[in-house]
């Protein structure tokens, strides 16, 4: 073993102590500083960094809207989604702009075996977007991926029943929101549920809507409001019209939600949310109370569209 000999070390300190203050022996008296400035300099440049980021965000989502919309995409627009025509001009640019931030940002991914076109792309963008055409929250911050599926795809999950015996279920479906950032869809059922638009029915606008109910974390019909007195609001009124539709499925009486809204409040928010932008009109008529609700939450009145 190579050790440091017993006697070196005093004759060491003796030569430093009694070095003038410029000869390379003084790198002993400010190298305990320099790791402690450049500590500094790192926690500076980190900071800016972490201020910085909303900045240069915007900035990009800025030079993003600010991008010629493709004409190819206008043409998809008016072949797959016919919600877009309804909305009013300025509307209509702001869902554009929307989409080229939408469509930069998040990740599509084919599952199955299924080829990701411009045409799903634009379709499953652009009914997103209609979501957060006025709300201040920005671009779905949680969502990272879309998931797409040719047609329903089957999922298994494990549940425990009343009696806390474990079961494995199988379920097809046409489209699910994880709060972990992904959308799952199956294309053949958001082209259809997109075609035709006053049945209620749009799966694209059911998941998205999950997705901001994610928002705040797991989906249970509380999206994020920020009044207190909105949030009073908004569980008072969808609260009562939840009990409502629910002893109106027991009893089988009719209603302009389906059955599947009665499930929790989680699925209520969202197929209220279909319903809302499909069937304004009757909704308006039948449930005042819970369209203005989410006139409120969408920031939208889609009454005023044609
Ligand atoms: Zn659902």
């Amino acid at each position: 073993m190579h050790l440091p000999k017993q006697g070196c070390m005093p004759a060491l300190l003796k030569i430093h102590h009694g070095c003038p203050a410029n000869s390379l022996f003084d790198n002993f008296e400010t190298s305990p500083t320099m790791p402690a400035f450049i500590i500094l300099c790192l926690g500076v440049l980190l900071v800016l960094w972490f201020a910085g980021q909303p900045w240069w965000l915007e900035r990009r989502r800025q030079a993003l809207r600010q991008q010629p919309f493709p004409a190819a995409w206008r043409v998809i627009l008016r072949q797959h989604v016919p919600l877009y025509q309804r909305l009013p001009a300025d509307l209509q640019r702001q869902i554009r702009q929307q989409m080229q931030v939408f469509l930069a940002e998040k990740v599509f991914i084919g599952c199955q075996g299924l080829l990701v076109t411009d045409e799903m792309r634009v379709t499953v963008a652009a009914h997103a977007c209609l979501l957060i055409l006025n709300r201040p929250a920005g671009c779905y911050p949680n969502l990272r991926q879309i998931l797409l599926y040719p047609g329903s795809f089957v999922v298994e999950r494990d549940h425990t029943d009343h009696i806390g015996v474990a079961h494995r279920a199988r379920q097809v479906l046409a489209g699910e929101s994880w709060s972990q950032g992904q959308v799952v869809l199956s294309w053949q059922d958001t082209l259809e549920g997109a075609a035709v638009v006053d049945d209620g029915q749009n799966v694209a606008i059911h998941e998205f809507a999950h997705q901001l109910d994610q928002e705040t974390g797991h989906a249970n019909g509380a999206p994020r409001l920020t009044r207190r007195a909105q949030r009073q609001s908004w569980s008072a009124v969808l609260g009562t019209e939840f009990a409502t539709l629910q002893a109106r499925v027991t009893r089988g009486a009719p209603s302009l939600f389906c059955d599947y809204a009665a499930t929790d409040p989680a699925e209520f928010f969202a197929v209220v949310s279909e319903v809302f932008f499909e069937q304004s009109s009757q909704m308006a008529q039948e449930h005042p109370d819970l369209y203005r609700e989410f006139c409120q939450f969408y920031q939208l009145d889609p009454l005023n569209w044609s």
